[in-house]
């Protein structure tokens, strides 16, 4: 297809396809959709080889956030029966992201739920962040705290964070159908400050959230100016008690062609695979790793996710390998920037997922003993979604 090679060309050399050549991946059709993997997956391999990374997320504080982002089990009026509870302690979260580390992640997101911290809450997760770095000085730490004010994204450097995420979650102009309390123009200042502290962005979207493809090619490309170091896509997690719950309408195969887009428009960015994969990709997960260099190990904020040990098997069965805690995720000439380097004292991040920020899947997701819906919607598969009830926050181990 003239299309493809056209993209895998300008993927090899970084250079921008144009709208109309993202919006042909998306109409692509499942008899193409072979070929549109294995595209961007030349495109993934020139730039991080058959490495994957793994990040473990660790929900600091959970729920009970006065935000309205509709696809957010931890939103103001959200019936979503997740775990709630205030901050942990430093030695909790400490104790949390040891066990994602000793899973194999490389990197631990630390994740808070709320509109963005006050300068004790930063005093507070600072803290956290320098237990972690002298427990593991080669672990890679994201912040993921919301909106940011002056000053904070350098104090979270100065204690050791390597990256800081906020997403995008979608295009500018639908922005305001989905959260009302603050702007896109919010979450872009956020995603600046810390970029200006020196710290490496990570910002990413939601797909599924009834978007248009439009929507999709200009969020992507509005990251692509951003040039966050990583770039997580969500899958929406249509959480019961959420007013996004009945929006059932991604498939396995659209999943990979929107991730295959990003990879067109994003070629040499840490592309994490993040929530909502187990939910949306289902068996076909694995044709993802493919496209993506980086995923989430265990569980995400709010809901499970497929065990780690599950994990880990299907990055081998599909000829992919973990990526080394003294390997660099970024190639060389993004790295040199600071972020991806895992050695370096500032290095990459990219979360994602999660929290705050944004993930739509977000890293929440419904159910367990949720009420059932009234009324699925054809495809829906509220079977594979259960709110998480081990971890950070429990006196249960986590699944890492
Ligand atoms: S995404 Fe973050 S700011 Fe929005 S409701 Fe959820 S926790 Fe609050």
């Amino acid at each position: 297809m003239d299309l493809l090679n056209t993209l895998v060309e300008k993927g090899m050399r970084r250079e921008l396809p144009t709208r109309e050549e993202a919006l042909a991946v998306l109409a692509t059709s499942d008899d193409e959709l072979l070929e549109v993997v294995a595209a961007a997956g030349r495109v993934r391999r020139q730039w991080f080889g058959r490495r994957v990374k793994l990040n473990y997320l660790v929900n600091l504080k959970s729920g009970l956030c006065p935000e309205d982002c509709s696809y957010c089990s931890q939103r103001l009026g959200s019936k979503a029966e997740i775990l709630k509870y205030t901050w942990l302690k430093p030695e909790e979260a400490t104790e949390a992201a040891a066990a994602g580390v000793a899973g194999g992640a490389k990197r631990v997101c630390l994740v808070a739920s709320g509109r963005g911290p006050t300068d004790r809450d930063v005093d507070r997760v600072s803290r956290t962040i320098e237990a972690i770095k002298d427990q593991n000085g080669e672990v890679e730490v994201c912040a993921c705290l919301g909106l940011l004010s002056d000053g904070q994204a350098e104090r979270l450097r100065a204690a050791g964070a390597d990256a800081y995420n906020h997403n995008l979650n979608t295009s500018e102009e639908t922005y305001g159908e989905i959260t009302t309390t603050h702007t896109y123009a919010d979450r872009v200042d956020t995603v600046n400050k810390a970029h200006g502290a020196g710290l490496s962005a990570c910002s990413g979207l939601i797909a599924g959230m009834g978007e248009s493809d439009e929507d999709l090619v200009d969020v992507v490309f509005a990251l692509r100016e951003l040039d966050p170091d990583s770039v997580p896509v969500n899958f929406l997690i249509p959480f019961e008690g959420t007013p996004l719950a009945k929006e059932w309408n991604l498939t396995p195969q659209r999943a990979l062609r929107i991730l295959a887009m990003v990879r067109f428009v994003c070629p040499d960015v840490e592309v994490r695979l993040a929530g909502g994969r187990e939910v949306h990709l289902r068996s076909l997960q694995p044709l993802a790793l493919h496209l993506a260099n980086s995923i989430f190990l265990g569980d995400y904020l709010t809901s499970e996710g497929q065990a780690g040990k599950a994990d880990l098997e299907m990055i081998a069965d599909a000829g992919f390998e973990v990526e080394g805690a003294g390997t660099t995720t970024l190639p060389e000439h993004r790295a040199a920037g600071g972020c991806g380097s895992a050695g370096a004292a500032g290095s990459v991040c990219g979360e994602g997922s999660g929290g705050c920020s944004g993930g739509a899947g977000e890293t929440a997701s419904a159910t367990g003993s949720a009420p059932a819906p009234e009324a699925a919607p054809a495809g829906a598969r509220t079977d594979l979604v259960a709110v998480r009830r081990r971890g950070a926050g429990t006196d249960l181990a986590p699944n890492a």
